[in-house]
């Protein structure tokens, strides 16, 4: 271990379990509610936190595998820390619940290192841009017109540049209600882009089919048409389409995002915070998409997206995600929010967030 001047001296993950507010699904899951793990990494009086949208399971990861590494190593080592976390978990397989543990504790590591530093997490990153631009996202396939139409509502009163819906539904099987919904979303957001998410949910010559069909309601973004695990799939939908195709949202390191780029599987290459290795990973995978000439847009979590697209030249925008935007404000103090369609961070120290009161309630 390298000599630490300022060591870890406590690492601790905690999992909060916050219902739905009211049932929720997309193409091919459905979920009534949402985990997160919190791991809160601290150098003598000074705490970083970070945390996933992962299984309970990547607290015992976080916990049993990686604490012992971080404890009595300095926060400024990330790139070590690294090495040793990947090296240490060799066996379990980095991918998945694995990953959100680690992309947990880099960030949190962040955090900690711009608080030693008395540093807003960003002027830490580097500024591409003061504020990141977000697009609503939700328009479940289990809401009816009426709670659908009132979230895009809610959506353009925050001034977003975008808004997306679910299709899919029922793993393809319900198509004419798909192109009904996209029907009504394009009606409610008028000028507003449109964007349209499958997760995987059609077959390929239907992922085609559809896309044509999509184009006579200016759909611009058409995301994971049929499954991330087929990249050779997606660029074949991408090669005949008229509006971009994206996925990436389970990228758990740089690898993954390597093997979409090389298919020419995407027009933008989503990546999330929590899931594809924390802020190093982010910006690890900025730099590939940025030598494919591909652009990244942030997947959920936008109180850590909103840093993360900030400090990528090349970042789209982030997805304000139904579930993580209700979510994020009742864990955590400090919370950012919504103006004029973007998220600016703070002037404050950090990522600016901590566990709030209201936490305690959905711990599990
Ligand atoms: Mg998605």
């Amino acid at each position: 271990m390298i000599p630490a001047s300022d060591p870890i001296d406590r690492v601790t993950a905690e999992v909060y379990r916050v219902p739905t507010d009211q049932p929720e699904a997309d193409g091919t899951a459905e979920w009534d509610a949402t985990t997160v793990v919190v791991v809160r990494v601290a150098a003598g009086e000074i705490e970083g936190l970070g945390y996933s949208y992962a299984d309970a399971s990547a607290a015992l990861v976080v916990t049993k595998v990686l604490a012992p590494l971080v404890r009595g190593a300095c926060a400024s080592d990330l790139p070590y820390l690294r090495d040793a976390m990947d090296r240490a978990v060799r066996n379990l397989g980095r991918a998945g619940v694995v990953a959100c543990a680690i992309s947990a504790v880099d960030v949190a590591l962040w955090d900690l290192r711009a608080r030693l530093v008395r540093m807003p997490l960003l002027e830490l990153l580097g500024r591409a841009r003061a504020a990141a631009p977000v697009y609503g996202s939700g328009g479940f396939t289990t809401y009816d017109d009426d709670t659908t139409a009132a979230q895009l509502r809610e959506w353009l009163e925050l001034g977003v540049g975008a808004a997306k819906i679910k299709i899919g539904e029922s793993a393809g099987a319900a198509e004419a209600r798909d192109l009904q919904r996209v029907a009504l979303a394009r009606e409610v957001l008028g000028d507003v882009e449109l964007f349209v998410d499958a997760n995987g949910g059609y077959t390929p010559s239907q992922a085609r089919r559809v896309e044509r069909d999509l184009r006579d309601f200016d759909v611009r973004w058409f995301e994971e048409p049929v499954s991330s695990d087929y990249p050779a799939e997606l660029a074949a939908v991408r090669a005949g389409a008229a509006m971009d195709i994206a996925a990436g949202e389970y990228c758990w390191g740089i690898q993954d995002a390597a093997r979409l780029l090389a298919a020419g599987a995407v027009d933008c290459l989503q990546l999330d915070v929590t899931r594809c290795g924390g802020f190093t990973g982010w910006l690890e995978g900025a730099a590939l998409a940025e030598a494919s000439g591909i652009s990244i847009s942030a997947h959920c979590a936008p109180q850590l997206s909103a840093h993360a697209v900030c400090a990528v030249r090349r970042a789209r925008h982030l997805e304000y995600f139904h579930d993580h935007a209700r979510i994020e404000p009742l864990l955590f103090d400090g919370a950012l929010e919504v103006r004029e369609g973007s998220i600016e961070p703070a002037g404050t120290p950090g990522l600016g967030l901590t566990l709030g009161p209201r936490a305690e309630q959905f711990r599990v």
